[in-house]
C-alpha cells in the first residue's frame, strides 16, 4: 500500500476527489508533521478530510508495531455520527462510532473491537469519557490523532456549550497528549482563545488555519421592510431575478408559523417551492432535502433546521425573512450561497419588530434557576411517571400556557449535557444520573449567559445598521484578516 502514503493519493483512492479545497492540504501536512491545528472553515468546505486523511496515512509503520494507529474523533452531534461513519464504511474505511444511541450488546462488541486493535477512525461523544469501560479500552490503543469537531462547543457562552468539552485537557492527558486538531465553522477571537486554553495548549503550540468565506461573488444586502406584505414582495423579487435555470435559493424564517403563512401565500400565487422545518415528519424532511439537493432550480422556505449536509454548489440566493439570533448563525447560513463562484445574493430583510421574537426566543432558551430546580424536583419525585408518560406529561405538570415556551426542552437538553439525566436509544427514556450542577443553580451564572445571548443579538443589529463594507464587518467580528482588495498587494 506504499502508493497510499501521500495525502493526494489517499484523497483519490478513498474519496475519489482529484484535488484539495482551500487549505485542506496545508492542514493535513501540518498535522502529519505532528503539529496541533485549529481549523476554522465555513460549513460544507470539507473540514472532515483534514483529520480523515491523516488517519489513513501510514508514514512510520515500523514504530506502530503492526498495530493500526487510531484516530479518535470527538463530536457532540450524535444524529450525524451514524451517517458519517456509514459514509466512510461504504468507501472501504474501517470506521465506527460509540455513543448512547447504541444498545448495550452493540456497544460492548465495539469496545471489544477497539481493544483488539480494530478501526482506523473512532467517533465518540465527549460524554463517552465518563465511562470507565471506555477509558479502559482506549488506554490499550495508541492514539495517532485526536480530532475535536464542533470545537466551538467548548465555549460556555455559546448555545452549543458542552460541559464535557471543558475536560478536553484532561482527556488529552489520558490519551498521552496526542497530536490534536480542533475544527469549527465559526469562532470569534474569544472562542478561539477558549479552545486553545481548554486543550491545554498555548497559542504558540497550535497553528490557526482560519478560512472565511472568501467569495467576491457574494453580495451582502440588508433591506428595511415593514410588515409581511413587504417581505413577501422582496422574496418574490429575488426569486424572479434568479428564475429559470439560474439556480436555487433558500429563504430562512425564525418561526414555523410565519414560514407556513408565507408558504400558503406563495401557493396562492402559484409560486412552486419546498418547505423544511422541525414540525415535518422525518420522511418529509428527507424528501424535501433530497429534492433540493438533486433537482435544479429549487426554492425552499426553511427554518435553521435546514442546512446540515446542504452543499449544493449553485445556491444563487439566501434570504433571511427574519433577523437571525446571532452573527454566528447568520454567517453559517449565508455561507451556503455561491459555492460555484457565480454571482449570488444574501439579502437580510430587516423589520425592527422581529427583534421582539428573537428576544422572546432568548428568554425561553434561558430558564431561571428556580425553573431548573422545579424540573429537577419533578424528575426526582416522579421518575416512574416521567418514564411512563413522557415529556408531554412533564409539560402538563409544569403548567405551560404559552405554546412557544420551550423552556422544558432547554432544561432537558442542558441536563443531558451536564450528566444530570441520561437518555438512551429509546427517545422517551430518561434516567436521573446526577445532581443539579452549580452552573444551573446559581442565578448570577445564568444571568451572565442571558446577557451574552442578548449581546450576540445586538451584534446582529450593529451589522444591520453598519454603513460600511459588510464583509469587513463580518471579518472583524470573527477575527479574520480584512478581505483582500483585488489589485492591492499580493
Ligand atoms: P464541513 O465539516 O466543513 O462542514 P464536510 O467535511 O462535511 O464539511 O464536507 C462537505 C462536503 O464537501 C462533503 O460532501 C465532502 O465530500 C466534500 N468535499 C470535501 N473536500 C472535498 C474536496 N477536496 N473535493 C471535493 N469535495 C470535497
Ligand atoms: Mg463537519
Amino acid at each position: 500500500m506504499s502508493e497510499l502514503s501521500s495525502p493526494v493519493s489517499v484523497l483519490e483512492h478513498y474519496f475519489g476527489f482529484p484535488t484539495f479545497r482551500g487549505r485542506q492540504q496545508a492542514v493535513i501536512e501540518h498535522v502529519l508533521g505532528g503539529g496541533h491545528a485549529l481549523v476554522i472553515m465555513p460549513t460544507g468546505m470539507g473540514k472532515s478530510l483534514c483529520y480523515q486523511i491523516p488517519a489513513l496515512i501510514d508514514r512510520n509503520k515500523t514504530t506502530d508495531g503492526g498495530e493500526k494507529a487510531l484516530t479518535l474523533v470527538m463530536s457532540p452531534l450524535i444524529a450525524l455520527m451514524k451517517d458519517q461513519v456509514d459514509g466512510l464504511r461504504t468507501r472501504g474505511i474501517d470506521a465506527a462510532f460509540i455513543n448512547s444511541s447504541l444498545r448495550r450488546n452493540e456497544r460492548e462488541s465495539r469496545y471489544k473491537a477497539v481493544a483488539e486493535g480494530k478501526y482506523r477512525l473512532l467517533y465518540v461523544t465527549p460524554e463517552r469519557f465518563r465511562k470507565p469501560e471506555f477509558l479502559e479500552v482506549i488506554a490499550r490503543r495508541s492514539i495517532r490523532l485526536l480530532a475535536v469537531d464542533e470545537a466551538h462547543c467548548i465555549s460556555e457562552w455559546g448555545h452549543d456549550f458542552r460541559p464535557d468539552y471543558t475536560r478536553l485537557r484532561e482527556f488529552r492527558e489520558l490519551l498521552g497528549n496526542p497530536t490534536t486538531i480542533a475544527l469549527t465553522a465559526t469562532a470569534t477571537p474569544d472562542v478561539q482563545q477558549d479552545i486553545v486554553r481548554q486543550l491545554g495548549l498555548t497559542e504558540n503550540e497550535i497553528r490557526l488555519f482560519h478560512e472565511g468565506i472568501e467569495r467576491p461573488n457574494l453580495q451582502l444586502n440588508v433591506v428595511d421592510v415593514w410588515g409581511d406584505d413587504e417581505k413577501l414582495e422582496q422574496i418574490q423579487k429575488v426569486r424572479e431575478q434568479y428564475r429559470d435555470g439560474a439556480g436555487s435559493g433558500i429563504v430562512y424564517f425564525t418561526l414555523i408559523k410565519t414560514l407556513s403563512e408565507f408558504s400558503r401565500r406563495l401557493d396562492q400565487q402559484g409560486v412552486p417551492h419546498l418547505t423544511y422545518h422541525g414540525d415535518l415528519e422525518r420522511r418529509e424532511r428527507r424528501d424535501a432535502q433530497t429534492a433540493f439537493m438533486e433537482e435544479p432550480d429549487q426554492f425552499v422556505l426553511a427554518t435553521n433546521a435546514f442546512g446540515m449536509g446542504v452543499d449544493k454548489e449553485d445556491i444563487r440566493f439566501v434570504v433571511h425573512a427574519d433577523v437571525p439570533g446571532s452573527m454566528e448563525s447568520y454567517y453559517q447560513e449565508i455561507g451556503r450561497a455561491g459555492r460555484d463562484g457565480l454571482p449570488s445574493e444574501c439579502r437580510l430583510l430587516y423589520d425592527e419588530r422581529d427583534l421582539a421574537t428573537q428576544m422572546e426566543f432568548i428568554q425561553w432558551s434561558n430558564p431561571d434557576a428556580e425553573f431548573y430546580q422545579r424540573v429537577y424536583n419533578l424528575l426526582a419525585a416522579d421518575m416512574e411517571k416521567v418514564q411512563a408518560f413522557g415529556v408531554e406529561w412533564m409539560q402538563e405538570q409544569l403548567h405551560f400556557r404559552n405554546r412557544s415556551d420551550h423552556r422544558l426542552d432547554t432544561v432537558l437538553s442542558m441536563f443531558d449535557r451536564w450528566g444530570v439525566i441520561e437518555r438512551t436509544w429509546d427517545p422517551e427514556w430518561i434516567e436521573l444520573t446526577g445532581e443539579l450542577p452549580a452552573a444551573l443553580r446559581h442565578q448570577d451564572r445564568l444571568d451572565a449567559k442571558l446577557t451574552r445571548d442578548r449581546q450576540k443579538l445586538y451584534a446582529l443589529v450593529q451589522y444591520v445598521k453598519h454603513e460600511g463594507d459588510r464583509k469587513a464587518f463580518i471579518h472583524e467580528y470573527f477575527g479574520l484578516p480584512a478581505p483582500e482588495i483585488p489589485g492591492h498587494g499580493e
